[in-house]
């Protein structure tokens, strides 16, 4: 838990504890609150879990010190365990496809982690068939696994909600997030749930992905731009637990794309698209929450900013939809 008022011992420690800042897009009487993941030490949501999960699975036994955490990741989630691997004896090894941004590769590679790249055309999964066989040739390795492994969950209802409901004294009318495994989402919503049973949860795609599928829904496929969330088989997201959501939004990546510059420009957030998707998606449900078509029990929104731009410069996010190499 970190302080920000006394020195610290540890990066891990100023893991969490981020800010929760008002995002001014919202309508009048429904305000929107972001939580802003870019202030972790790796500037993203996925130091949370990085920390969360390795410990838990050194305590458990599932990995002895001086081990190899070996992991399929789209970048964030490398950064995280890199950092918490180094700082608790484990190396680390990551499984990226190629799509992914070369800052986050670079960032990976720089906090001493092996990163090794497959096929954008495998998807997500061939990255996650690809760790496993790597973590065969080693001894004590062990594959996290943030997709299904329930420590990712755990480890947002442990900080990521608890920090919100304390923020806002436990009036969260409504959750919206986007899904990448849908930790953020589920765990959130799971510690909120505890306090404000009937609070009203959003999941954020950008269109083009198929969470429908979970919800009987015959989704489009496509391609899209936006990072960090969205499936294109939604069996490999099985933390995602539809029966926990009221409502999936989908949002359209040139409307992201207008959005991460609209937030930079009139709020000065410098995050990136899937923070962009959760903030339009926000601003939805809160007017729906205003003109009195969603029932929320408090008039308030809760949404994540889950990294910062700056990670996305190299792909072109400012410049022209076009231009943004997605
Ligand atoms: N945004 C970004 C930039 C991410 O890297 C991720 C993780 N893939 C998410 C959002 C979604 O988080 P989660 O995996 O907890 O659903």
């Amino acid at each position: 838990m970190t302080s920000h008022r006394e020195p610290v011992d540890s990066v891990l420690d100023t893991v969490g504890e981020t800010p929760l800042v008002s995002v001014h897009a919202a309508p009048a009487d429904v305000p929107i609150y972001a939580k802003l993941e870019s202030f972790n030490p790796g500037a993203s949501v996925k130091d949370r879990i990085g920390q969360y999960m390795l410990e838990a699975m050194l305590d458990r036994g599932d990995v002895e010190p001086g081990g190899t955490v070996v992991e399929p990741t789209a970048g964030n989630t490398g950064i995280g365990f890199a950092i918490a691997a180094g700082r608790l004896g484990l190396d680390a090894v990551f499984v990226v496809p190629e799509r992914f941004s070369l800052e986050k590769q670079q960032l990976m590679d720089a906090l001493g982690a092996t990163v090794i790249n497959t096929p954008t055309d495998d998807g997500m999964d061939g990255a996650i068939q690809r760790a496993h066989e790597l973590a065969e040739e080693f001894d004590n390795a062990v594959v996290p696994q943030q997709f299904s492994n329930p420590l990712n969950v755990e480890a947002h209802r442990k900080t990521t909600g608890p920090e919100i409901l304390d923020a806002l004294d436990g009036e969260v009318g409504a959750i919206v997030a986007g899904c990448g495994t849908a930790g953020t989402l589920m765990g959130i919503t799971k510690a909120v749930r505890d306090r404000v049973p009937d609070v009203h949860v959003v999941a954020v795609e950008p269109e083009g992905s198929t969470f429908g599928t979970l919800f009987g829904r015959n989704s489009e496929e496509g391609e899209y731009k936006t990072e960090g969330i969205g499936t294109h088989d939604a069996d490999t997201n099985e933390l995602f637990d539809p029966t926990l959501v009221d409502e999936l939004v989908a949002i359209d990546d040139r409307e992201i794309h207008a959005e991460m510059r609209r937030l930079a420009t009139e709020e000065g957030h410098l995050v990136a698209s899937s923070a962009a998707a959760n903030s339009l998606a926000a601003q939805q449900v809160a007017g729906e929450i205003e003109r009195g078509s969603v029932d929320a029990p408090h008039d308030t929104v809760v949404t994540v900013f889950p990294d910062s731009s700056e990670r996305y410069l190299s792909k072109g996010v400012y410049r022209s939809f076009e231009a943004w190499d997605g």
